[in-house]
């Protein structure tokens, strides 16, 4: 009977992503009768290692010069050499691209079964079963992993994370990945987008623009809203395909996966692409002139109306409310 690692990249801090992943391996660990083994490559957040440590049995932590910066064969040869003698029973992954990419290669080089876009994971009998939405949202698959591990990428802001309560802190260890630099890919330059606020997959709330605005000008006024609000700003693909807001605001199938307490989406149509990002969200509302909107089927409640009667006093409204 194998363990169970999560797999935390060190660059994304003890964000919600880490906490849910742990929270998953946590469950997973307890019911298997296993323990619970993080791992974190690259430069070493304080925070996160203490953060794993409390609701795990071990941490380890590999730094080296070839792990500043994510590089899919440094990262994979670095999980391949800790997780291989450790012959887990599965390895846990955030839903970050970087998850995504490699638990399939993962998987591959330690002989086991992939899965990925988990909402649940557990055991039955001698398998681990993954569940996961399928038809973009509209029907949930379960799958039987056959092989060991079961290398399963989570969507992991949806988890919910481990007690640290009453557990005794696991112990954080130091290890020694010996790596070469792959020289089949070169990064050739780097671009850092500016961002302001929290990233859009931890935010609380969420005020998105659909190509229902009908141009970027109409996106100031959302923003304006979201700013009361205290919201970030997201968008639908077609927005985004555009070009009337950054690529980076996407949410969706392609895009990002969030899971606000309230997303508010204003003239988005809610294609099951745009659905699947945005279905772990508490509260999802919709202000669509379209009675007959898709969007509608999966608010809590929304409003049939231009958006454009309805943006300028919604936020002197709330303004004036505090
Ligand atoms: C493989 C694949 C992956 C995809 N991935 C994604 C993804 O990650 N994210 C994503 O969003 N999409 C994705 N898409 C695209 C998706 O299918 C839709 O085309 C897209 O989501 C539509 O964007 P939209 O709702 O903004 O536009 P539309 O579908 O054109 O909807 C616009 C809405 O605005 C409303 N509207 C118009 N004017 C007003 C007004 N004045 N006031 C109020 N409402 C108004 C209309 O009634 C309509 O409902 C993907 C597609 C494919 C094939």
């Amino acid at each position: 009977m194998g363990d169970v690692v999560c797999y935390l990249p060190a660059k994304a801090g003890w964000d919600r992503s880490a906490q849910g992943v742990l929270g998953a391996g946590r469950r997973l660990a307890d019911s298997l009768g296993a323990k619970l083994r993080a791992v974190v490559l690259g430069p070493t957040d304080e925070a996160l290692v203490q953060g794993a440590a409390a609701v795990s049995d071990s941490v380890a932590v590999a730094d080296h010069p070839l792990l500043a910066e994510y590089h899919p064969e440094t990262f994979l040869a670095a999980l391949v050499a800790i997780c291989k003698p450790l012959a887990p029973r599965a390895v846990l992954l955030g839903n970050d691209t970087y998850g995504q990419e490699l638990a399939a290669r993962l998987a591959h080089r330690l002989g086991g079964s992939a899965a990925g876009d988990a909402v649940g994971i557990a055991v039955a009998g001698d398998k681990l079963h993954v569940t996961r939405g399928v038809y973009g949202g509209k029907a949930t698959a379960v799958i039987a992993l056959v092989r060991s591990p079961g290398v399963v990428w989570l969507r992991a802001r949806a988890m919910d994370p481990a007690d640290p309560a009453g557990r005794a802190p696991g112990e954080v260890q130091k290890v020694t990945v010996d790596l070469a630099a792959d020289p089949r890919v070169k990064v050739v330059s780097r671009h850092v987008e500016a961002k302001e606020g929290v990233k859009l997959e931890e935010a609380r709330v969420i005020v998105s623009g659909g190509r229902g605005l009908g141009g970027p000008e109409p996106f100031k006024q959302l923003q304006e809203l979201a700013t009361t609000m205290g919201a970030q700003m997201a968008a639908s693909r077609a927005a985004c395909d555009a070009g009337w807001v950054p690529a980076s605001w996407q949410v969706g199938q392609t895009g990002k996966k969030v899971a606000p307490e309230l997303y508010l989406a204003i003239a988005i149509s809610g294609a099951s692409q745009h659905i699947m990002g945005i279905a772990d969200s508490k509260v999802i509302t919709a202000i669509n002139r379209d009675p007959d909107a898709p969007i509608f089927k999966h608010c809590s409640f929304g409003l049939v109306e231009d958006y454009q009667k309805v943006i300028g006093p919604l936020r002197e409204k709330l303004a004036k409310n505090g």
